[in-house]
């Protein structure tokens, strides 16, 4: 087998027909079917050419394009999406899927889908329901709001709520809330993009509430806050609490027609549907505070701190609400049966409160006691170190600093405890690189001074513990003895 260089002409690499003869490519002609395979050899081929033309040396034969053919065609046969244990400590973590489900929203969304469901049939009536119906009175009666609605996440919801109430009509908000939150989500361009003029007032650090009278005119349709999701502006600071903007409002209307009210809305964004007592002053706002200080409309997000399935949840007067249902984006952005499965379990859980800061993954870990986290990171320990050896690495339990994530609670560091692995053989980095890429459930820890930490208070349960321990002694199994 020759090995080809720069200087061939891609003409010289093999045809399709010849790469589709190779043995490692008629293997996998059980497997799937001929287009299919002939579409990855032609971009194994296509790939290759690529590489040439940019100047690397490569084995351009039949047999190493049939390879790498083949490779591509297998990964077609295995899940992309998958199981993954979260051991950074970061509670709400976006990109590993943010809230774990309780185990009843887990066995709800198993019942909806091994059968037909009730998803728009009303058992009362025994005709046509509502998917709205589901979850809206468990929401109602948990926050006091009139009516609710659910949809695809939060950002769809404020773009949903601004669409309905301030399209070519102003919406006043304050210069603090012109930030990014969770990866791409901006108020000014979700504003654009439901076509609300923003009127911006105060400035990033003070806002007053003249600045908000002052800004109210004809065309104003709605104040709106956003929540400081994930930053706090520290030092000297000033902002308008929403009962404030509920006065102003009121004021104004007082002088305007009864059907054409400025809107008092709210974006949480982290929905707390409990206080967090243990976050002290940090605590995030619950929903129902915001409901109860006035606010018309309060949206949040399901899988931030409510612990749920991803979805954008509409909170508020009931008028509003019927306007938001009879919206066409309420069918565009409308939540599947599993979904919303998920979400009235969830939802129903608060029913009791206790039950849900112990049922609900998300809960807690961001209440468990830096105790209780010690004590399982110990455990944790232990069992890494009966797949280990002396010689291997020297483990030891570590006080850490977890994150809540997800745009909730920036300014809390909470204390937690991790396993750290300090290497005698093999190293941090290619150890974190076997356990994301080479382990069937995928490991994420992080590293710390050429040390791999796996933080205890987001590791799910005992079986994931289990898993890290064995996925650890795999890895020092399969590394070169000195
Ligand atoms: C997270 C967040 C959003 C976006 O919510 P998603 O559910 O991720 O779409 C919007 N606004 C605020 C204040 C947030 O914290």
């Amino acid at each position: 087998m020759a090995d080809h260089t720069n200087g061939e002409l891609p003409e010289q690499l093999p045809a399709i027909d010849d790469v589709l003869q190779d043995p490692a490519l008629k293997r996998m002609a059980r497997l799937m079917p001929h287009n299919v395979l002939a579409q990855e050899a032609l971009t194994a081929i296509a790939e290759v050419r690529g590489a040439i033309a940019e100047g690397q040396h490569l084995d351009i034969s039949r047999e190493a394009i049939a390879r790498k053919a083949a490779a591509r065609a297998s990964r077609l046969l295995m899940p992309s999406l998958k199981r993954a244990i979260n051991a950074s400590g970061v509670i709400v973590h976006t990109n590993l899927g943010r809230s774990v489900l309780a185990p009843t929203a887990q066995e709800a969304v198993n019942s909806v889908i091994c059968g037909y469901s009730t998803l728009e049939y009303s058992i009362k009536n025994m005709r046509r329901g509502s998917r709205h119906a589901h979850c809206e009175e468990l929401i109602c009666a948990l926050t006091g709001a009139e009516a609710a609605i659910a949809v695809n996440n939060n950002a769809a919801a404020v773009m949903m709520v601004l669409t309905e109430f301030a399209t070519e009509r102003e919406a006043v908000v304050s210069r603090e809330a012109l930030v990014e939150i969770g990866g791409s989500f901006r108020v000014p361009d979700v504003m654009a993009q439901s076509h609300a003029i923003m009127v911006e007032v105060g400035a990033t650090n003070m806002t007053h509430p003249e600045d908000y009278e002052r800004a109210i005119t004809d065309r104003t349709a709605m104040m709106l806050k956003v929540h400081a999701s994930n930053y706090r502006i520290i030092g000297e600071t000033e902002t308008v609490p929403l009962s404030e903007m509920r006065t102003i409002a009121d004021r104004a209307n007082a002088q305007r027609p009864a059907n054409d009210p400025v809107l008092v809305y709210e974006d949480q964004g982290s929905g707390a549907f409990i206080r967090l007592d243990a976050f002290g002053d940090y605590a995030e706002p619950a929903v129902v505070e915001s409901l109860r200080q006035g606010a018309d409309l309060v949206s949040f997000s399901g899988d931030k701190l409510l612990g749920g399935p991803q979805a954008g949840i509409i909170a508020g007067k009931k008028e509003l609400i019927d306007r938001l249902k009879a919206n066409s984006l309420a069918r565009v952005l409308r939540l599947d049966k599993m979904t919303l499965a998920a979400l009235e379990a969830t939802i129903r859980l608060y029913l009791n409160p206790e039950e849900a800061l112990d049922q609900i993954p998300t809960l807690r870990m961001l209440s468990q006691t830096a105790a209780e986290v010690e004590a399982r990171a110990e455990h944790m320990l232990e069992l890494i170190a009966e797949h280990i050896t002396e010689d291997d690495a020297f483990v030891q339990v570590v006080p850490e600093v977890a994150r809540a994530g997800g745009g909730a609670l920036p300014m809390c560091d909470i204390e937690t405890y991790a396993v750290e692995v300090s290497f005698i053989r093999g190293d941090a980095q290619s150890c974190e690189k076997y356990l994301v890429q080479d382990r069937p459930v995928p490991i994420i820890g992080c590293i710390r001074r050429d040390a791999l930490l796996l933080d205890a208070r987001t590791v799910v349960d005992e079986r994931e513990m289990h898993i890290i321990a064995q996925a650890l002694g795999a890895y020092f199994k399969k590394l070169p003895r000195a």
